[in-house]
C-alpha cells in the first residue's frame, strides 16, 4: 500500500550527479515528482540537466543546489520544503586512498549532515543507500545466506576494506542517530549488492569496471571473485518504493539478483558481444598469485577479502514489502554492455 503522497513537494537525491541517483532520479520525474539534487559544484549543473532530460524532457525543471558530503554548506536550503529526501551520495573511488578515513569520514559524516538537516527541516522520510558492504563483512566464519539482520563487522580488517568499512559505518551511524537526536525522523536503507545495467553517459559509478576491464583487454586472466548483481533500475525501484510505502519506515533492503563469477560475467560477454571476444580473458588468475602481486598492487590489493568467497544474500524482503521483481544478472551484463559500447567506452 502507497501512502497518498503529494508529487507537488520537491523530493531531494543527494549525489545527483551519479550512477544509481540519475535512475532515482528519473524514475521519480516519470512518477511525476518534482526533483531537487545535490552536486559537488553547480558547474557541472547544466550538463547533467542535459543528459537526463534526453530521458525525460521534465528534467530540465530539476533545482540543483551544491552541497558536498565534508561541508556543513548548501544542506539547509537543499532539503528545506521536501517531504522526503534520497540520500546517495557517498564516495565510491575505483582505487583505495591510503588512509581509510578518506572514505569513511565523508560517507559517515555526510550521512548525518544529509539526517541533521533533514530533521530540522521537517523531512518526513530518508531513504539512504547503503550496501550489501553493510551486511556481508567481517565475518570470521561466513554464513552461507544473509539477510536484512546480519550487520558487516568493520573491525575485522582482513574480510574488509576502506570502502565496504565506510558503508557500514556510514549505515550504523545514521540507525543511531535516527534511534536518538534524530527521532522522529524516519529512515529506510536500500543495500545494493554490486550495481550492473545501462549507463547514461561515459561517467560511471566504479562498479561498472566489472565490465569494461573485461572488454577493453587490459585483464589477461580473471580473478576468482564473484558478486551478486543487481541491476540500476531495480536499485532505482527499491528507493522509490521505500519512499512510496509506509512499511518501509525503520527497514533495511537488500537488493541483489542473480550470483556470477567474474570470469562467468565474461562468458556472458564472449557470448553476446563477439566483436570483443579476443579482447576478454578466458584464463583464471590463480588466488596464490594474486594473493602476492597484491602485496606491491594497490588496485589488486582491494580484491583480495573477495578471493574464493561466495557471499550471498537473500532479496526476498525487498520482492515482499517493496514489490520490486529483480531482473536476472545477465540482462544487466547485457545492457550495461551495449549503453558502454554506445558511449564508446569500449
Ligand atoms: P557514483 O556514480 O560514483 O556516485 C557517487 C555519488 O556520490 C556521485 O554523485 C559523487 O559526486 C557523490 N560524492 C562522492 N563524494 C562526495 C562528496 N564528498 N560530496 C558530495 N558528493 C559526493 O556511484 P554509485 O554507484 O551511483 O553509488 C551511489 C551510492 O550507492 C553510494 O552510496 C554507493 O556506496 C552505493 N552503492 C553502490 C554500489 C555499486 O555497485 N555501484 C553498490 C552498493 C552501494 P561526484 O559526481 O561529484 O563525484
Amino acid at each position: 500500500m502507497s501512502d497518498q503522497i503529494d508529487t507537488s513537494a520537491p523530493v531531494l537525491v543527494t549525489g545527483a550527479s551519479g550512477y544509481i541517483a540519475q535512475q532515482v532520479i528519473l524514475l521519480l520525474l516519470d512518477k511525476g515528482y518534482k526533483v531537487r539534487g545535490t552536486i559537488r559544484s553547480l558547474e557541472k549543473g547544466p550538463a547533467l540537466k542535459e543528459l537526463l532530460a534526453s530521458k525525460n524532457p521534465r528534467a530540465s525543471e530539476i533545482e540543483l543546489f551544491a552541497a558536498d558530503l565534508t561541508s556543513d554548506d548548501g544542506w539547509p536550503e537543499a532539503v528545506a520544503g521536501c517531504t522526503y529526501v534520497h540520500h546517495i551520495a557517498s564516495p565510491i573511488p575505483p582505487e583505495l586512498p591510503k588512509d581509510p578515513n578518506d572514505l569513511i569520514v565523508p560517507a559517515r559524516d555526510g550521512a548525518l549532515r544529509a539526517l541533521k538537516a533533514s530533521k530540522t527541516a521537517g523531512v518526513k522520510r530518508v531513504i539512504m543507500t547503503s550496501s550489501v558492504a553493510s551486511v556481508a563483512y567481517g565475518y570470521k566464519k561466513l554464513p552461507e545466506i544473509m539477510n536484512e539482520d546480519n550487520w558487516s563487522n568493520p573491525d575485522l580488517l582482513k574480510d574488509n576494506t576502506a570502502y565496504t568499512r565506510s558503508k557500514v559505518i556510514a549505515e550504523k551511524a545514521a540507525w543511531d542517530y535516527i534511534n536518538g537526536d534524530g527521532k522522529g525522523l524516519e529512515l529506510a536503507t536500500i543495500n545494493p549488492s554490486a550495481v550492473l545495467g545501462p549507463v547514461l553517459s561515459g561517467d560511471f559509478s566504479a562498479s561498472v569496471q566489472l565490465i569494461t576491464q573485461l572488454m577493453s583487454g587490459e585483464l589477461p586472466a580473471t580473478p576468482r571473485i564473484g558478486f551478486q548483481i543487481v541491476d540500476v533500475r531495480d536499485v532505482a525501484a527499491a528507493h522509490v518504493a521505500a519512499m512510496e510505502t509506509p512499511e518501509a519506515a525503520g527497514e533495511r533492503f537488500i537488493t541483489a539478483s542473480d550470483y556470477y563469477w567474474f570470469g562467468d560475467i565474461g562468458g556472458v560477454l564472449r557470448e553476446e558481444f563477439p566483436a570483443y571476444k579476443k579482447k576478454i580473458p578466458t584464463r583464471k588468475l590463480p588466488s596464490f598469485l594474486l594473493s602476492f602481486l597484491s602485496i606491491f598492487n594497490p588496485v589488486m590489493k582491494q580484491v583480495i577479502p573477495e578471493l574464493d568467497k561466495k557471499r550471498f544474500v537473500s532479496n526476498e524482503k525487498a520482492q515482499r514489502v517493496l514489490g520490486v521483481t529483480f531482473r536476472p544478472g545477465r540482462e544487466s551484463i547485457i545492457d550495461g554492455a551495449t549503453s558502454l559500447i554506445e558511449h564508446k567506452v569500449v
